[in-house]
């Protein structure tokens, strides 16, 4: 079986520089929000592009709230997001008191920009854009918009980092940026991990106040704050792999490029880049007329494959209760969830697996 992924690969790549890294780290005696996670944040802040500055936390969803509420959101305030986003990010939306507001998304399933005007009410205070699947989101119309009508622009970085529009770097577009460094991310560690990224160095003051129970210095605590800390050993798991994106990247490009080149299939229709963006390839997604009859054709063959997802964020249960959304709300991201499947992707692949992955891909033929 091919999996769709596999994280030990990864592990295995830089298998001694990890395990040195980790024996460092439980030798030193620090073990949460210490020098590891000092050079994590300065070293992926410099990766970013520089001219921003980093503070770590401890997951993805937590990296939006805190981040969030760091910007200034507050409850009651509207934030526009693509219907086809992740449950994590209206989560981290919602969990400030602020109201997820949802536009369709473009044919590269990120937000179409073309909507977003007829969403503003005069609550909206920020668009939310999540680049989706590891591919920047087309950012000129978008900047021209939040600038014009005055509102505060956030990414969801969680799957794109290092996916460049038009040469910088998704994360420095907005007021602040959201990473994960969950385990299957592009740049992930080996349990949870999460960062908020900005050019604003207050918001990030801010961040590392609420993630340390609001504390500004030892013992003495100026708001109501979390505990969001990342701790010593992912930020140090994370400066290894740090170093290596580059790398990792490339080997990801190499079987997306194989796939665009050598998948020929009328029933299969492949991801496109539009011109400005370098595709990171968190997920290989196509689309395909029976999701499911597909999926089973290649799980009987020994391919895996995944659908990232079947339900789109406001029809889970935990949103339709508060705000009474239902199924033909938002045609074109019920199109996509209907449709897409992902391809095995991650961070190495033999070319034997991708060739049959490949050739099974071709070899589906419908009912
Ligand atoms: C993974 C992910 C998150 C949440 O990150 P966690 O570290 O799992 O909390 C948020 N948004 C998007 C788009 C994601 O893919």
């Amino acid at each position: 079986m091919i999996p769709i992924n596999d994280l030990s690969r990864g592990f295995r790549l830089y298998q001694k520089e990890y395990e040195d890294k980790a024996v460092e780290v439980l030798r030193s005696g620090w073990y949460v929000l210490g020098n590891e996670v000092k050079g994590f944040e300065a070293e992926f802040a410099a990766a970013l592009g520089g001219d921003c500055f980093c503070a770590g936390v401890d997951n993805g969803l937590d990296a939006i709230l805190v981040g969030l509420m760091a910007a200034g959101i507050q409850p009651g305030d509207e934030i526009i997001v693509q219907a086809n986003g992740y449950i994590a990010t209206m989560l981290g939306i919602m969990q400030c008191g602020a109201v997820p507001v949802f536009v369709e998304p473009d044919e590269y399933y990120q937000l179409d920009a073309d909507r977003i005007e007829a969403a503003v009410t005069e609550r909206t205070r920020a668009v939310l854009v999540t680049h989706l699947y590891g591919l920047a989101t087309r950012m000129d119309p978008i900047l021209e918009i939040c600038r014009k009508r005055g509102l505060m622009l956030f990414e969801d970085c969680a799957q794109s980092h290092f996916a460049p529009w038009n040469g910088l770097n998704t994360g420095l577009f907005g007021d602040a940026a959201f990473f994960s460094f969950y385990p299957t991310k592009n740049l992930g560690g080996f349990g949870d991990g999460g960062g908020v990224i900005s050019r604003n160095p207050e918001i990030i003051e801010r961040v590392k106040v609420i993630r340390n129970y609001g504390s500004d210095y030892r013992y003495h605590n100026i708001v109501i704050g979390y505990n969001d800390r990342l701790d010593e050993l992912q930020a140090g798991l994370l400066r290894v792999k740090l170093r290596h994106m580059p790398e990792l990247l490339r080997n990801r490009d190499h079987i997306a490029q194989r796939y665009l080149a050598e998948i020929r299939n009328p029933l299969v229709e492949l991801p496109r880049v539009p011109e400005g963006c370098v595709h990171t390839w968190y997920q290989f997604v196509v689309r395909v007329g029976d999701q499911a009859g597909f999926r089973e054709f290649l799980k009987e063959r020994g391919v895996g494959t995944d659908i990232a997802w079947k339900t789109p964020p406001y029809l889970q249960p935990c949103m339709t209760e508060k705000f009474g959304y239902r199924r033909g709300d938002f045609p074109v991201t019920e199109g996509i969830c209907d449709t897409v499947v992902s391809l095995p992707m991650m961070d190495w692949m033999s070319e034997e697996e991708i060739t049959k992955v490949i050739q099974e891909v071709n070899s589906y033929a419908g009912v």
